[in-house]
């Protein structure tokens, strides 16, 4: 095959674990599916991650591989795991990347906006690699982002809990000051929007009809595709059960569990990859789930503060004979058990991931966002889609938990019963979340409206080389 008809070679370079890391493999697996080829470019200790995914791939025959960069010395970047944040550097793999890109002069990459320096590192090469951009957040969240920075609503109210409503969005949609980013985060922020500036284009995990105005209103900044939700592209059992790190519970042991609860009875508590609760906060949880009744599987672990256990005494022992609540430490296998006909709910702290693949299953909310584009997140899910309700929470949360105030027992037994208790309210919405799950398979699904962009974006491409290489 000459180089103009060989298939389009996509390069994609995710951040360095948690959510963000997550879905770009699926990304990079769904075009792959589609016909490109494509290359993951990460680190050694970053590729054990999703290794085992990509070999079953290549197994069913599909073009997709993983290049590790070479690092120098042992650097604590290869420590960072699933805990790495916005604010890691990851600066020093801009020499390896270079020398690769120069080898490899890819069609395009798709590169997390949180390697910072990668947006001049790849301009400045004049490859003709065409750079597109991937933040990780729906457009509903970019243009609530990009609406509060360049009008500042938030400058127009005297207290941090006095609410503002964002301007010129298709919705109204009002936050307090409390839940903008800490100063710590505005220049990621910043650095967010600066990303798509020069940007060949943005791709996005989330799908038109879930948010078609937001779509359009990002569409009118940038090029964009949307070709989500990605999590779906993971369909063998491996696959759920292996999403992003393996499951710190086996398969049989928790279908076992959910098969024996009533469909729509369990709800799922997770507060992602990054998110961490203080011990108290573990205390009013624990017994506002106790006293609404309600099974649930809760996903605790690894990022508490400290070491031991934060449970009120005797209740992960009461939990487990009374057979209400199935405790995970460490890491759950999500998509296997959103999509379990028993999950009747999802607390969630409105990471993207989470929200989509949450509606995906059709399953609705009770929010609990903490920081990043989670209370915008949160925003779509209860007052847009009609999908959930907040459970109260109202501060961003800085990682040392500095001033951290705690949701009560109450507000969480109370939101638990508004959303599993079966009045008019929550039938709406489970009918609401269910019709949102349909629509979001139709879009990944042959002649679906992510399955289109998908397929233009590649074809858009090819057509790009042609034009851009018709010397080689
Ligand atoms: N996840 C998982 N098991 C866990 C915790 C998280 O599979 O125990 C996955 C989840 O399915 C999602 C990602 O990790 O794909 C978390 O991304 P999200 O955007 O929801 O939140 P973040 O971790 O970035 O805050």
């Amino acid at each position: 095959m000459d180089s103009l008809s060989s298939p389009v070679e996509m390069f994609f370079f995710p951040f360095v674990g948690g959510g963000h890391q997550i879905p770009m493999i699926d990304m990079a697996r769904m075009f792959a599916a589609h016909g490109a080829k494509s290359t993951i470019v990460a680190t050694p200790n970053h590729a054990l991650y999703f290794q085992e995914s990509i070999l079953r791939d290549q197994q069913s025959g599909r073009r997709i591989f993983i290049e590790t960069l070479a690092l120098l010395d042992n650097t604590d970047l290869s420590n960072t795991d699933m805990t790495a944040s916005a604010l890691t550097d990851t600066s020093m793999l801009q020499e390896p990347l270079t020398k690769l890109l120069l080898r490899r002069r890819p069609d395009c990459i798709v590169h997390d906006m949180f390697h910072h320096w990668a947006v001049g590192a790849i301009d400045n090469l004049e490859l003709d690699i065409a750079r597109i951009v991937f933040n990780g957040n729906g457009c509903f969240a970019s243009c609530i982002r990009y609406n509060v920075t360049k009008f500042r609503p938030h400058e127009t109210v005297d207290s941090k809990y006095e609410p503002f409503v964002v301007p010129d969005l298709p919705d109204r949609i009002e936050l307090t000051p409390s839940q903008l980013p800490a100063p710590a985060f505005q220049f990621v922020e910043e650095n967010m929007l600066k990303a798509t500036d020069n940007c060949y284009g943005v791709a996005v995990n989330s799908f038109y009809e879930l948010e078609p105005a937001y779509v359009e209103q990002s569409k009118k900044g940038y090029k964009a595709w949307i070709v989500g939700p990605v999590s779906l592209y993971n369909r063998s059992i491996a696959d759920k059960t292996e999403h992003g790190k393996k499951a710190a519970i086996d398969e049989q042991s928790i279908l076992s569990w959910l098969h024996s609860k009533q469909p729509n009875s369990v709800l799922y508590i997770s507060f992602g990859s990054v998110g961490r609760l203080a011990p108290e906060q573990i205390v009013e949880i624990a017994y506002g789930l106790q006293a609404s009744n309600q099974p649930f599987i809760w996903v605790v672990g690894n990022v508490f503060k400290g070491e031991g256990t934060w449970f009120p005494s005797g209740f992960e022992e009461k939990m487990k004979e009374s057979e209400q609540g199935l405790i995970i430490n460490g890491w759950a296998p999500q998509l296997l058990i959103l999509e379990h006909g028993s999950i009747g709910g999802f607390v969630t702290h409105c990471g993207w991931n989470s929200v989509l693949e949450g509606l995906s299953c059709g399953v609705p909310m009770i929010t609990w966002p903490m920081f990043a584009d989670q209370f915008y997140n949160e925003k779509l899910v209860t007052d847009v889609l009609k999908v959930g309700v907040k459970v109260g929470s109202l501060d961003w949360l800085t990682w040392n938990m500095e001033g951290q105030r705690t949701v009560g027992r109450d507000k969480v037994e109370a939101a638990v019963k508004r959303l599993m208790g079966g009045g008019e309210e929550s039938v709406e919405m489970r009918n609401n979340a269910r019709v949102v799950g349909e629509m979001a398979k139709k879009a990944v699904g042959e002649g679906g409206s992510s399955y289109k962009d998908a397929i233009g974006l590649i074809n858009e491409l090819e057509d790009r080389r042609k034009r851009t290489r018709s010397d080689v």
